[in-house]
């Protein structure tokens, strides 16, 4: 790509100079957006959300009758928000400072049917690529229970037409599950870092894998281009789909539901902080666009990020978004954390959300490793690497004076608060490699200090 920037004066910036050197970074907005005016500002029409939860709606009992993990949930694919006091109370003693307020796991670790919040939004775009083609077809009515989709001649209408999809994993493993189930003629191309068993688990399902040689957004273009030259081909596009994001915007109503089911309030005395890790930037900015609508000004959320693919923090503190790369400030774009190996974010987040985005934190790979093993260790739950991203999140405002004088979470407020670290994957790691995950972290612990 032509350079059109002077890397000596990005590098002045010592957050940059930072990143470039792969430290761990932390930096938040200055001061705070009214978030009505940030939602208009990003151009994205919030009936989105919506529209999106009614679709999964009417997918409720198709998927109870085709996933049967989703049978305990009445067919919604959604996941437990669970307190981990003896990790908060650990990390705390680790960090040197009690954080206040109370520490939750919001388990998209354990999504039914993918096991990764990818659940939400790859799977929301299939649906309603299904839907449109059915109701072209005159085979559906709008509104329409999904499972008109099982008749054979809605069967025969979407085997003839393919999804395609370029994935580091976890995405390809959400729209391939669900794609083929619906008789989708499915290709999923893959990057050098996805694991064997996502692949294997696709082959199984009949989706056509494509493994590249080159990284996350080689396996994108490749996808994009296939699919350009075949129109009955439907692409996902990770880095620019706006029916992902709306699928990930759900989750923040749905969270408002659980709160207020928990009794737990939120509004400026009673902050929600939430940390979301971040790939290419349609999961958690989905989820900030949702969380932002549902509760406003009293949600503040930070995306956490791993010290060797710092996309989102590099594009939008540099202003360049998806015209610099990690590779352009030397980084090598590898990290143990599947999903997050990602060298430039998506357009759509980073330009248009960055008003309701509160701050940016890396954390190295050895870090992340360490807080798998702890969280094992003191709550006796096991996530992948990336799940674990946020953890540093909440210590890292608490020792911020500034963004703290800035938004209000004075002591009285984060007496109150709620932090949640969002958990984004796991359950469908085969056993053996989640115990090599978690005795890898055990060995690690020394790594969580303050530093
Ligand atoms: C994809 C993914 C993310 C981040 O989502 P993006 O949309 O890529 O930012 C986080 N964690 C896991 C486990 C993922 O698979």
């Amino acid at each position: 790509m032509n350079q059109a920037f002077d890397l000596k004066q990005l590098l002045t910036d010592p957050i940059v100079a930072a990143l470039a050197r792969a430290e761990e970074t932390a930096w938040f907005a200055a001061k705070p957006t009214d978030t009505a005016a940030g939602l208009d500002a990003s151009g994205i029409d919030p009936a989105i959300i919506e529209d999106a939860r009614a679709r999964f709606g009417r997918f409720a009992l198709w998927f109870a009758q085709h996933f049967a993990d989703t049978l305990a949930t009445d067919g919604i694919l959604e996941s437990p928000l669970v307190n981990i006091p003896a990790m908060q109370a650990e990390l705390g003693r680790r960090f040197g400072a009690v954080l206040p307020g109370k520490l939750w796991l919001k388990r998209d670790d354990s999504l039914p049917v993918s096991g990764s919040i990818k659940a939400r939004g790859g799977i929301h775009e299939v649906l309603e690529v299904a839907e449109r083609l059915a109701i072209a077809a005159g085979l559906m009515a709008p509104g329409d229970d999904a499972r008109v989709l099982d008749a054979p001649e809605v069967r025969q209408l979407l085997s003839a037409h393919g999804i395609a999809v370029g994935s580091t994993g976890n995405l390809g493993l959400s729209i391939g599950i669900v794609a083929s189930e619906l008789g989708f003629n499915t290709t999923v191309h893959m990057s050098l870092d996805a694991r064997t068993w996502k692949k294997e688990l696709l082959r199984a399902r009949g989706v056509n894998v494509v493994e590249h040689e080159g990284n996350f957004s080689d396996a994108v273009a490749a996808g994009r281009r296939t699919a350009e030259a075949d129109p009955s081909v439907w692409f996902v596009d990770d880095e620019a789909s706006l029916s992902l994001f709306a699928g990930y915007s759900v989750a923040g109503s749905r969270l408002a539901d659980q709160l207020t089911a928990l009794d737990i309030t939120v509004d400026a005395h009673h902050p929600l902080i939430v940390h979301l890790p971040c790939g290419v930037g349609g999961g958690p900015g989905g989820v900030t666009f949702g969380l932002k609508a549902a509760f406003g000004d009293a949600v503040h959320c930070v995306f956490a990020e791993p010290v060797n693919s710092p996309c989102m923090s590099l594009g939008v503190r540099t202003g360049l978004h998806d015209g610099i790369s990690v590779a352009d400030i030397g980084l090598s774009g590898l990290t143990a954390a599947d999903g997050l190996a990602v060298g430039r974010p998506s357009r759509l987040v980073g330009e248009h959300l960055q008003q309701l985005i509160d701050g940016y934190v890396t954390i190295t790979d050895e870090r992340m490793k360490a807080f798998v093993g702890l969280l094992h260790d003191t709550e006796n739950i096991d996530v992948e690497p990336s799940a674990a991203a946020g953890f540093a999140g909440p210590w890292r405002i608490l020792k911020d004076e500034s963004y703290r004088a800035a938004f209000g979470l004075d002591e009285a407020a984060l007496a109150n608060a709620t932090h949640i670290i969002w958990s984004t994957g796991g359950s469908m790691v085969p056993a053996a490699e989640m115990a090599d995950y978690v005795a890898e972290g055990q060995t690690m612990a020394s790594e969580i200090t303050w530093r």
